[in-house]
C-alpha cells in the first residue's frame, strides 16, 4: 500500500497568533489528508492576555481567561503537542521539543510533597524531534527589564497568568499585613503601590487596582483608612499613553487625577530593592515601597536569540511583506516575536493582539496559496482603533481612528471587542456573568491561601 506523502505545518506557540493560525488553517485544509497541522505550546492552555489586569485585581477568575488547547483542537483538523520548544534547527528543518522532563519547572511547580512523591520517579526526559515543510514562529515575547538592577529580582511583571495571580495575592497580603502594623513608616511602605510603565497595560492595571483597593479591600480591614494607600505611576517617557489618540490620553489623565493617582513622567526607574525603588529624571527620588508592578516593556522571546536571523532592537524576527522570515523559504513569523514594518513607516507594528490576529489571517491565506501554487498576498494592517479601560465601568476608545467613546459606552465597546476574541461560547458566558457580578457585588478580597 502506498503511504501518503504529507506536507507538515508546525506552529510554535498558541497565543493569539498561533491559535488563530491553527484554527483557520484547519478550516481551509479540512478535506486535505495530505496536510498535517501541528500546534505546539509549553502551556496546555491558550491565555487571553488583555484581561490579565482583571485577574490581578480580583474581578475575573483566573480560570475564565484560559482555554484548554486540546478542547479547541477537538473536532478540528490539527493536533496539539504540549511541550517546550528547546531548539529550532532551520538548516535541517527540525524542532526539538521537551514534553516530559523531571527537572522542568512545570514538575517543580506541582507541589509534589503534598502527594509524597519525589521528582526522581517521574518518567525520564522525553524529547521529541519534529520535522516540517512549513514553520510558523508565534512564540510571543517576554517582559523587558532592560537590565535595570534589581528589577528582574524584585518587580512583579504582569505578563502571564501566574504573574497576575501572584500580584493579586501580593496586594491582598499587603493589606492583611498593614492591618496589624503599628510602625507608621513601614505601614506607609507596605501600602504604597508603584506601577512602572504608563502604556495601556500600566494604565489599565493601576485604575483597576485603585477601584479594587478603594471599593472593596479597604472595607475589609478594620485599621486601614481611606487616606492610607498610595498609588504612583512612573513613566520614563514624556507623557502617558504615548501611542494613543489625543482623546484617550486626555480622558485617561483626567481619570487618574480624579483617582488621586500620582503620575511621574520623565521618570525612569533606575534600580529596585526590596524596600524601595530609585527613580531618576529631573526630580530624582527614592520611593519606599514593597510593590513595583512592571508594565514597562516587552521584548521578543529569548528562544529566538540563538537563531541566525535578522532581528530588530528588541529581538523580533524581521519578516517581509508576506510575513516570511528573510532568506528562509517556508518559515514565517507573526505576533509579538515578529517585526513587520510596512513600506514608508519608521517602525515595525506594535506588539498587540490586534496585530497578531490580523497577521494570522493573512498568513493562513499565504500558506494555502503557496501550497496551491498561487501568488501570495502582501500583509496590510488595518488599525481598528484603540481602547483603554479606566477601572470599573469606564473606558475610553477611539474606534477606526474617529469614533471616540468614553465612560460607560467606552467600557461596553471595550468589553464587546474583548468578547469577540475570547475562544469558546462558555468562556464568553462566564466572563459576561463575572462582569455582571462585578457591577452588582463586591469583587474578590481574600487570598487563595487561607491561614
Ligand atoms: C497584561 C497585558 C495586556 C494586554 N492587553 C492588550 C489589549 O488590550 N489589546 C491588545 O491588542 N493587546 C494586548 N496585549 C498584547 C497582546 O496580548 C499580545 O500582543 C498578544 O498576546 C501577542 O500574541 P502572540 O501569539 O504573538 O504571543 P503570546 O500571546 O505571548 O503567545 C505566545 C505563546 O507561545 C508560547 N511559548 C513561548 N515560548 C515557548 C516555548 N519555548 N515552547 C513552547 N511554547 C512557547 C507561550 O506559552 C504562549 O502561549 C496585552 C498584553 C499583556 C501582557
Amino acid at each position: 500500500m502506498q503511504t501518503l506523502e504529507k506536507k507538515k505545518i508546525i506552529i510554535l506557540g498558541a497565543g493569539f497568533a498561533g491559535i488563530f493560525t491553527a484554527i483557520n488553517l484547519s478550516r481551509r485544509f479540512k478535506k486535505r489528508p495530505d496536510i498535517e497541522i501541528t500546534l505546539v505550546d509549553g502551556n496546555r492552555y491558550h491565555l487571553f492576555k488583555p484581561m490579565l489586569h482583571e485577574v490581578a485585581t480580583g474581578s475575573v477568575d483566573p480560570t475564565h481567561i484560559i482555554q484548554p488547547i486540546r478542547t479547541v483542537a477537538r473536532g478540528r483538523n490539527f493536533s496539539f503537542i504540549e511541550g517546550f520548544v528547546q531548539r529550532i534547527d532551520l538548516k535541517n528543518k527540525k524542532i526539538l521539543i521537551c514534553s516530559e522532563c523531571a527537572s522542568c519547572t512545570k514538575v517543580k511547580d506541582m507541589n509534589l510533597d503534598e502527594f509524597d512523591i519525589s521528582g526522581k520517579i517521574f518518567k525520564p526526559l522525553k524529547r521529541k524531534k519534529l520535522d516540517y515543510d512549513y514553520l510558523v514562529l508565534a512564540v510571543g515575547g517576554q517582559p523587558n527589564f532592560y537590565k535595570i538592577p534589581g528589577v528582574q529580582d524584585f518587580a512583579l511583571p504582569l505578563y502571564s497568568l501566574e504573574d497576575a495571580v501572584k500580584i493579586r495575592e501580593h496586594v491582598s497580603r499587603a493589606f492583611e499585613i498593614a492591618d496589624h502594623l503599628e510602625d507608621p513608616e513601614i505601614r506607609k511602605r507596605v501600602l504604597t503601590f508603584v506601577v512602572a510603565g504608563a502604556g495601556p497595560t500600566g494604565i489599565e492595571f493601576i485604575t483597576e487596582l485603585h477601584d479594587w483597593i478603594f471599593h472593596t479591600l479597604i472595607g475589609n480591614f478594620e485599621n486601614i483608612r481611606k487616606e492610607d494607600p498610595h498609588l504612583t505611576l512612573v513613566e520614563a517617557g514624556h507623557d502617558i499613553l504615548p501611542f494613543s489618540a489625543e482623546n484617550i490620553r486626555r480622558d485617561a489623565r483626567k481619570t487618574l487625577d480624579e483617582m488621586k493617582i500620582e503620575i511621574m513622567v520623565d521618570s525612569p526607574v533606575l534600580g529596585l530593592e526590596k524596600k524601595h525603588v530609585e527613580i531618576g529624571g529631573q526630580n530624582p527620588r527614592r520611593v519606599d515601597t514593597s510593590t513595583l508592578v512592571w508594565a514597562a516593556g516587552v521584548k521578543s522571546n529569548e528562544l529566538l536569540d540563538d537563531l541566525d536571523l535578522e532581528k530588530d532592537r528588541i529581538g523580533r524576527v524581521k519578516v517581509d511583506e508576506y510575513l516570511s522570515v528573510l532568506n528562509h523559504p517556508g518559515v514565517y513569523a507573526i505576533g509579538d516575536c515578529a517585526a513587520f514594518q510596512a513600506k514608508g513607516h519608521d517602525y515595525p507594528l506594535p506588539q498587540t493582539g490586534q496585530v497578531a490576529v490580523q497577521e494570522a489571517a493573512c498568513l493562513v491565506k499565504n500558506i494555502v496559496h503557496d501550497i496551491e501554487g498561487k501568488a501570495k498576498k502582501p500583509f496590510r494592517y488595518r488599525d481598528m482603533g484603540s481602547m483603554v479601560s479606566l477601572g470599573e465601568r469606564s473606558a475610553v476608545s477611539n474606534i477606526f481612528g474617529f469614533i471616540g467613546l468614553s465612560g460607560l459606552l467606552g467600557w461596553l465597546s471595550w468589553k464587546l471587542i474583548y468578547l469577540r476574541h475570547l475562544i469558546g461560547i462558555h468562556r464568553k458566558a462566564r466572563v459576561i456573568l463575572e462582569w455582571f457580578f462585578d457591577i452588582t457585588y463586591d469583587r474578590e478580597a481574600s487570598r487563595h491561601k487561607f491561614g
